[in-house]
């Protein structure tokens, strides 16, 4: 009797560790949906701002491009809206 004790308790636990376990799968993979959800909807939108580098938000965006005085560039002025920090990026090109 005391070894079907046993047997029974160990079982009971392995029941309880397995459906633990489920319950922090599911949670996992509802995070996992919710993040994907979000990263979809970003790409599905428009092109999402730069990263600022004075402010640190998403807020930069391209608003003119160039042909350098010597032609051999392609400058792109590009402004935060949030904070109004001004960039110009140099390219060649292609
Ligand atoms: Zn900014």
């Amino acid at each position: 009797m005391v070894v079907s004790w046993a047997i029974g308790w160990k079982l009971t636990k392995s029941i309880r560790d397995w459906g633990s376990a489920a319950w922090r799968r599911g949670k996992q993979i509802a995070t996992l949906e919710e993040r994907i959800t979000k990263l979809e909807a970003l790409l599905n939108g428009p092109h999402p701002p730069d990263v600022c580098k004075a402010c640190g938000q998403r807020g930069v965006r391209q608003y003119k491009t160039e042909v350098s005085g010597t032609g051999n560039h392609i400058v792109q002025h590009w402004r935060c809206a949030l904070c109004a920090y001004e960039e110009i990026r140099l390219g060649y090109p292609s």
